[in-house]
């Protein structure tokens, strides 16, 4: 090979490189920059999890903690990014509420000890199935504001691609959607999901200054029977989906979940370290052998 030759290639390889170096760096940064928007407007974290898997920006909110994440939309629509906002709670709260379109699984495989509420508004009561453990709870929480939000949040997701799951450790604002590119889109879905999460916490400080004794969050109990399922979700941890245990109480949970909410979703266990699966059956023992 000549000198000359060699410089070329040497120029070319070095082109290749750089060009491929700012595509990456494009990409990245343009893929997600709702994301990097609403960190900065928020004053929030933006977490990135390596190179595929995508960020997660999180934000105190009161006492609580705001994590904005993408995820898959797993049994509800194969194939679809949805949109996740949570709020963790740092005490928990004695309410349970699972809202969703009709034919949801979230509704089907409903959590133990709720019933169905109806508000008595036509609008709402037609195009939401409503579960709570507290049915006048669930009426005084869902006001005018609150079904405004979710209205809100209705547009921004796809027909019965919108759901609200709330349980003694979490609220959860599902939308089935990838909104990590619209701006507009995602700091209105991050908005609604706030002023609901307003109406909530009113909503139980009013329920405890009448002097109600609420129903006492029971996230351990429903997990003595069937087949598990993720207390994040709400989805059943199926086979062949990566699954994450919690190391001090053993619930399963689906990895993406996980790490998601950051930590073991079980209410009053805030265990922070997750391990693979041991093996079949072993999640609810109470000394889990040593992995190396
Ligand atoms: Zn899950
Ligand atoms: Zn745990």
């Amino acid at each position: 090979m000549s000198l000359f030759g060699f410089a070329l290639s040497v120029l070319v390889a070095y082109g290749v490189i750089r060009f491929l170096a700012r595509a990456i760096a494009w990409a990245s940064g343009s893929r997600y920059r709702a994301f990097r928007r609403l960190a900065s407007r928020f004053g929030g974290r933006y977490e990135t999890r390596g190179l595929s898997d995508s960020p997660i920006v999180s934000f105190p909110q009161g006492e609580d903690v705001v994590r904005v994440g993408l995820a898959p939309a797993s049994a509800r629509r194969a194939g679809v990014i949805s949109t996740r906002v949570v709020v963790r709670f740092r005490n928990g709260i004695p309410f349970r509420l699972d809202l969703a379109a009709f034919d949801s699984p979230l509704i089907r495989m409903a959590a133990k000890g709720t019933q169905p509420v109806r508000l008595g508004d036509r609008e709402f009561d037609g195009a939401f199935a409503v579960r709570a453990n507290d049915p006048d709870m669930a009426r005084d929480f869902l006001g005018p504001q609150s079904r405004r939000s979710l209205q809100g949040l209705q547009r921004l997701a796809p027909p019965g691609g919108l759901s609200l799951a709330i349980s003694p450790e979490r609220m959860l604002v599902q939308i089935d959607r990838n909104l990590s590119e619209d701006d507009d889109a995602l700091f209105a879905a991050v908005a609604e999901t706030l002023t609901i999460y307003r109406m909530l916490r009113e909503g139980v400080r009013r329920r405890i200054s009448e002097g109600v004794t609420l129903i006492e969050g029971d996230g351990r109990a429903d997990e003595a029977e069937g087949p598990p399922v993720c207390k994040v979700c709400g989805e059943l941890v199926a086979d062949g989906v990566p699954v994450v245990v919690c190391a001090k109480c053993g619930a399963p949970h689906h990895r993406d979940c996980w790490e998601f909410v950051g930590w073991c979703s079980i209410y009053g266990c805030g265990g922070k370290i997750g391990r693979p699966p041991a093996a079949p059956a072993l999640r609810s023992s109470a000394s889990p052998p040593p992995r190396p």
